[in-house]
């Protein structure tokens, strides 16, 4: 079968749109254009109950109420809701967050912003397999505390939060929980009863639904939680986010909680044969090392890094074949490498020379040989031109050589 390029491994940054949402969605642009608070009339109506249908499509994917869901543009603006919100919300009882320095860049500047406000936040190093050590946790808990935020899944590196046991400590001090489940909802069974969550984010686009649209969890009883709206207006969503429903975005992530409801076993079980392959393969080069927990591990996802390889040039080697993501300076805006992967512990050696492959519902098996083969090739090929692999090779400790900052 002809394999086509390029590619696609980045799927933690994205995933392309289900066929099968796009068609749930067409209706909703121009037949059924309704707004879904206009309450005297059929286009309203039927807008509506396109809402409230996916309404219940989403809180049946978490286990939770369709009341408990409030619709947000994405995830980034659901973990400003919830942090924000909760803040500003519990500001009698205390000012004191504590969330972890591997969170998505959205908790942390939403936690930066609130020690602006006055706040008060503890940033949690993680284990070298990056999860977050509970006893630590515990111990940061103090009298002021209102809010744990801790991710379920990371994005970088995939390692899965003991959540249910965060959730525990949580409840047993008095303090909320939020988690931010961009890269578990739809991947791996999450259930916001069974694990405990207060408060939750997840968004379309990471799930095979549509951009810009994604979901704020916000429990209502035991206990009943609220956050203080982000955004004024006509009082939607129970007046925590106000603006005109995505209808033709809501529809889409509705039919997208669905299709994960009915296929993310089977899906799951697929993806992380292939990631077990592509690792397994990958991890035959020598001084090749994995970044985070295997164990607790979200199964779309592998994080592997190259010694003595230069990221820029891993990259250059097949990026005209794969897209994928590196932890190192060439891929983002900053020019520093992956702060996950920095609060790991790696050195920037190691942080540069890694890359996140994420895979996805359209991911085929030709793809992972293909690109066994290409990273592979690319990495043997930089090394043959590398005076630090010479020098390794050589068996000069390069670890210990001090060398020039700049
Ligand atoms: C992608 C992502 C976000 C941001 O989601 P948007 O919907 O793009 O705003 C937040 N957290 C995690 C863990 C993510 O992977």
């Amino acid at each position: 079968m002809e394999l086509n390029l390029p590619i696609y491994l980045d799927n933690n940054a994205t995933t392309p749109m289900d066929p099968r949402v796009l068609e749930a969605m067409l209706p909703y642009f121009v037949e059924k254009f309704g707004n879904a608070a206009s309450r005297n009339h059929s286009f309203g109506w039927v807008a509506e109950e396109a809402v409230d249908y996916a309404r219940e499509q989403v809180a049946k994917l978490i286990n939770a109420d369709a009341k408990e869901v409030i619709f947000t543009s994405g995830a980034t603006e659901a973990n400003n809701l919830a942090i924000k919100g909760v803040f500003e919300m519990y500001a009698s009882k205390g000012n004191h967050i504590i969330t972890a320095t591997t969170e998505h860049k959205a908790v942390l500047d939403a936690c930066k912003h609130v020690e602006k406000m006055g706040g008060q936040v503890t940033y949690l190093e993680v284990q070298p397999d990056g999860l977050i050590d509970l006893q630590q946790l515990e111990s940061a808990i103090t009298d002021k505390t209102i809010l744990i935020a801790i991710m379920y899944g990371n994005n970088e590196i995939g390692v899965i939060q003991p959540v249910k046991e965060i959730s525990a400590i949580a409840r047993k001090h008095g303090v909320l929980f939020f988690t931010d489940a961009t890269q578990a909802v739809g991947k791996v069974p999450v259930d916001v009863l069974a694990d405990g969550i207060d408060l939750m984010s997840f968004s379309g686009h990471k799930m095979y639904g549509p951009k810009g649209v994604g979901v704020l969890y916000v429990r209502r009883k035991n206990p009943r939680v609220k956050v203080t709206a982000q955004m004024d207006g006509g009082g939607h969503e129970r007046g925590m986010r106000s603006g005109t429903l995505n209808v033709t975005g809501i529809v889409g992530l509705g039919k997208a909680c669905e299709l994960c409801m009915n296929e993310m076993a089977d899906e799951a079980e697929r993806l992380s044969a292939m990631r077990d392959k592509l690792e397994k393969a990958l991890l035959q080069i020598e001084e090749a090392y994995v970044n985070g927990n295997t164990d607790h591990r979200l199964p779309h996802t592998a994080n592997i890094s190259f010694k003595y390889v230069e990221g820029e040039g891993l990259m250059m080697g097949f990026n005209k074949n794969i897209a994928l993501s590196s932890g190192s300076a060439c891929t983002s805006a900053s020019l520093e490498p992956s702060y996950v992967l920095k609060a790991l512990g790696l050195g920037d050696d190691l942080a540069h020379s890694s890359l996140r492959f994420g895979l996805g519902r359209f991911t085929t098996e030709d793809q992972i040989d293909f690109t066994i083969d290409a990273i592979t090739t690319t990495v043997l090929k930089l090394r043959e031109m590398s005076p630090l692999w010479e020098m390794y090779k050589e068996g000069v400790d390069i670890d210990a050589i001090e060398w020039a900052h700049h």
